[in-house]
């Protein structure tokens, strides 16, 4: 089939047909609207505006707040599942807000791929570069979609250009705009020799497509206006001079971009952009584990749990975990060990996220989330398997750059609030540490917009008002070492420590100076920003 990895064997075809992806982007640049429009072509949803209020990507507090009451929704939309053609694509969401990194860290972790949305008139944004600076740590390939070009937009090779110089990615047009603002008419298909034509007057419909030969083909006159079609074929003619042509290993190695130009509102470009997930984007990939790899092809299943969702639904108190498989074909019902507890789960009632409706999966493949509701046996980073010992790596859990110490409004319900911290802690909402001298915690999170969330969760949730306040301390690392060693500085320095909800032990300070102090003198441990999970 494709070249994805020219010295692996063909995968089955269930698992080659799979495409996992996650979008970044800037907030505003049209995310929910591509996501929708995904969602329409791949005939999950009947009417575009159905998703609307859905998804993480939520840029303020009140959305947030308002999407976290309607919890079902939200998390549904976590990751969608749509076929598209002959192809299987999931969709896994990433949080919008740029104070969730560490969760969209994770859930990149879970993709094979990302599609990258720029508004065609502000180019690449902060969050975006933040999200692509992400991507490149695990060299996922990229696929840019540029968007909103039926506004005002710039230059086209000003938008390659800036993407080139901030990203430091080769970038090659797989479409090119034909015209800008009002008079932009459609694209040129660069990767297939057509002409796609935008239809203003109904957003939901796809373009029309027109085959052409070359750009000298005099059919095209009869659809571009001429001053259109003479700037067209001397800005085709520069760019196959001037850009790199697409390249499938290049793009597979993250080192070369496709980019599309399109309207997501009126649905143009993206059936392209599809396409291009389905030629270009990579199957399902090898995942990284101890004591040896997974391959996807193995025929056990295997899989990874990238995030965790509590109270989804508030009368219940169950937990949905979300696993990427990483292996094998699974079916409903299957035994399936917990490799940290050693114990065995019966997946009994997996859920398979299909568009807006939450469905029972009956089977999945390597490639596919599933949600596995639990009541908490199941934390970020476990591996399942049908019985090996493998433990999946690479998904880390980093020192919060924001520590504040909690208190329950109400004395009394100091083990309430115990619990509620305990359960965000497992979803990795936020880190909690029990300091080993004195009472309460201390809550660490990434950003200052995560503490509200928490209070307002812990109220929601719990119905206990809680307090946030200065904590006296300002940074944590992880303690590690050898046993004895790791003792010895514990009790040389009961003040600095405290245990995370693993019961390891953290360092806890507000002094750089205090951290180089124990570099200094405590040979023997390493103080850590970052700790695996497992
Ligand atoms: P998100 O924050 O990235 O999820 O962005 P949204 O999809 O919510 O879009 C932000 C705004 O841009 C909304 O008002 C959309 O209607 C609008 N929008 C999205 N796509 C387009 C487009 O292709 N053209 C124009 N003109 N507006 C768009």
């Amino acid at each position: 089939m494709l070249d994805n990895a020219p010295n692996r064997p063909e995968l089955p075809p269930e698992i080659a047909r799979r495409r996992t992806f996650a979008i970044i982007s800037h907030p505003d640049a049209g995310k929910t609207t591509l996501t929708e429009k995904f969602l329409l072509f791949g005939g999950a949803i009947q009417m575009a505006g159905q998703v609307r209020a859905k998804g993480e990507a939520r840029r303020t507090r009140s959305d947030f707040m308002a999407m976290e009451k309607d919890r079902g929704i939200s998390v549904s939309a976590s990751a969608m599942s749509f076929d598209f053609k002959t192809f299987r694509f999931n969709l896994v969401d990433t949080p919008g807000h740029s104070d969730f990194s560490e969760d969209t860290y994770r859930t990149l972790t879970a993709v094979d791929a990302a599609v990258m949305v720029i508004d065609g008139a502000k180019g690449v944004e902060s969050q975006t570069q933040k999200l692509f600076e992400v991507c490149r740590m695990r060299d996922l390939p990229i696929l840019t979609f540029c968007n909103k070009m039926d506004r005002e937009s710039r230059d086209t090779f000003d938008i390659i250009d800036e993407i080139q110089e901030n990203l430091a990615i080769d970038v090659t047009p797989a479409s090119w705009p034909i015209g800008v603002g009002r008079d932009f008419v459609g694209c040129y298909d660069m990767l297939r020799d057509r002409l796609e034509l935008m239809d203003r007057a109904d957003r939901n419909r796809v373009a029309e497509s027109i085959q052409i030969d070359g750009l000298d083909d005099p059919k095209l006159a009869d659809h571009v206006p001429a001053h259109l079609l003479e700037k067209l074929r001397e800005e085709v003619e520069m760019a196959r001079e001037l850009l790199p042509p697409m390249d499938h290993a290049a793009m597979l190695e993250g080192s070369l971009t496709p980019i599309w130009f399109g309207s997501a509102i009126n649905s143009f470009g993206v059936k392209e952009l599809m396409d291009g997930i389905a030629t270009y984007g990579p199957e399902p990939q090898i995942q990284s584990a101890e004591p040896r790899q997974i391959l996807p092809e193995e025929k056990t299943v295997s899989g990874f749990v990238f995030k965790v969702q509590a109270n989804m639904d508030p009368k219940h108190r169950d937990r949905v975990a979300f696993v990427r498989l990483a292996s094998g074909h699974f079916h409903r019902g299957m035994k399936l060990t917990h490799v940290r507890s050693k114990k065995p789960m019966a997946i009994s009632n997996p859920v398979l996220f299909l568009a807006s409706d939450r469905e029972l999966a009956e089977e999945a493949w390597a490639g596919d989330i599933i949600g596995i509701p639990n009541h908490g046996q199941l934390r970020i980073g476990d591996t399942l398997t049908e019985g090996e010992a493998i433990r999946v790596t690479g998904i880390p859990s980093f020192a919060p750059e924001l520590l504040q110490g909690v208190r329950a409004g109400d004395p009394l319900k100091a083990k309430h609030l115990e619990k509620a911290l305990m359960q965000f802690a497992e979803e990795g909402a936020a880190k909690v540490f029990k300091p080993a001298i004195g009472s309460g915690f201390v809550v660490g999170v990434v950003g200052q917009l995560q503490f509200e969330v928490l209070a307002s969760r812990i109220e929601l949730e719990y119905s206990l008002p809680v307090r946030f306040e200065q904590s006296q301390f300002t940074s944590a690392r992880w303690v590690n070492g050898a046993r004895q060693a790791v003792d010895k500085f514990v009790e040389a320095n009961k003040q600095h420590i405290g245990y995370d909800h693993d019961g390891d032990v953290v360092y806890l300070t507000r002094l750089q100076w205090d951290i180089d102090r124990v570099v200094r003198d405590y040979p023997d441990v390493r103080l850590t920003a970052t700790k695996e999970m497992m």
